[in-house]
C-alpha cells in the first residue's frame, strides 16, 4: 500500500501521525477484504441447502415418485431448509451484534447473574443435562457488554448440550487468573479432533465427522464467539480429548479499581 499513498510529511505532520494514517487506511482496506471473503463465503454456504433442496423438487416434479420415497425426499429438503433458515437466523444475529460492538458502551458486568440467566435458559424440567454452575460471588465484574456476553455464552453452552450425551454434565466456572476473569465451559461429549481445536472458531467450519451426526448447525456460532471475545480484548481457546469432552475458554479483563467507580456512579 505504500505505493498507493503519497503523503509527505510537512513539518505540522510528525512522522508518527503520517503512520498512523497509513495503518488506518490499510486497516480499512483489510476489513473490506475480509467484508467481501466473508461475503462470497457466505453466498456459497448458503447456496449448498438451497441446490439440494431444489435438485430434489425438481426430480419429484418431473419423475413419478413412491409414496415413501416421497417421504423420504421431502424429509431431506425439510432439513436442509431448516439449515437454511438457521444459517440466515445466525448470520443476521452476527450482523446485529457486529454492528452493536462498534457502540461501544462498555459497563461493569457481573459473570456470576450473567451465567445464572444463561443457563436458566437451558434448565427446567425438560432438560436432558444436568449444568452445574461454579462462579464466586466475589468475582471482580468484567467490562463489557451485558447482551453480547450473554450470545457468547449461550453459544458455548448449546455446543455443550448439542455435542454431549444424554444426561451427562455440563459444568461453568470462572475463576480469576493475573487481572482476568477466566469463564469455562465444560462437557463430556464427543470431543474435538486435535487439528480442529482452533479451526472451530473460523466462519462455518465443521468437524467433518460430527456433522455426519449432527445435520443441523452452520458453524457460525463459535465465531461469533471469538468475534465477543476479541472485542473485549479477551481470548478464546478450547481443550479436548476425543470421546470424553470438551473444555472452552473465554478470558476477559475485569474492571480495574478506577474503572469500576466510574461505572458504579454510571
Ligand atoms: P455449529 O455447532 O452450528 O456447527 P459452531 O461454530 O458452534 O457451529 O461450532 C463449530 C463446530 O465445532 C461444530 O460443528 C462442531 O463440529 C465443533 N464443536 C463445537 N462445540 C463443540 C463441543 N462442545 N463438542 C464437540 N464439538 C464441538
Amino acid at each position: 500500500f505504500w505505493t498507493e499513498i503519497a503523503i509527505t510529511p510537512t513539518s505540522e505532520v510528525e512522522e508518527g501521525q503520517v503512520l498512523a494514517v497509513i495503518r488506518d487506511i490499510s486497516d480499512r482496506k483489510e476489513i473490506e477484504k475480509m467484508r467481501e471473503a466473508m461475503l462470497s463465503n457466505i453466498s456459497h454456504e448458503m447456496r449448498t441447502p438451497l441446490t439440494a433442496m431444489l435438485g430434489f423438487l425438481e426430480f419429484v416434479i418431473e419423475n413419478p415418485v413412491g409414496e415413501t420415497e416421497l417421504r423420504e425426499y421431502h424429509t431431506i429438503m425439510h432439513r436442509e431448509a431448516e439449515r437454511l433458515n438457521e444459517m440466515i437466523t445466525n448470520f443476521l444475529d452476527m450482523q446485529r451484534l457486529k454492528a452493536k460492538l462498534f457502540e461501544n458502551h462498555f459497563k461493569p458486568v457481573d459473570l456470576r447473574s450473567l451465567v445464572e440467566g444463561v443457563v436458566a435458559l437451558f434448565a427446567g424440567p425438560a432438560a436432558i443435562h444436568s449444568i452445574v454452575v461454579d462462579v464466586p460471588a466475589t468475582l471482580p465484574p468484567v467490562l463489557g457488554d451485558a447482551e453480547l456476553l450473554h450470545q457468547a455464552i449461550a453459544n458455548l453452552l448449546s455446543n455443550a448440550v448439542k455435542y454431549s450425551p444424554r444426561g451427562s454434565e455440563i459444568t461453568l466456572d470462572a475463576r480469576m487468573e493475573g487481572e482476568r476473569a477466566i469463564l469455562s465451559v465444560k462437557d463430556r461429549g464427543i470431543g474435538i479432533p486435535r487439528e480442529s481445536l482452533e479451526k472451530v472458531f473460523d466462519m462455518f467450519y465443521r468437524v467433518q465427522i460430527t456433522s455426519k451426526h449432527h445435520a443441523t448447525g452452520t458453524g457460525l456460532g463459535l465465531a461469533l464467539v471469538k468475534e465477543i471475545a476479541e472485542t473485549h480484548k479477551g481470548q478464546v481457546w478450547a481443550e479436548s480429548t476425543l470421546g470424553q469432552g470438551s473444555t472452552f475458554y473465554v478470558s476477559l479483563p475485569v474492571v480495574g479499581n478506577d474503572q469500576k467507580q466510574t461505572g458504579d456512579q454510571a
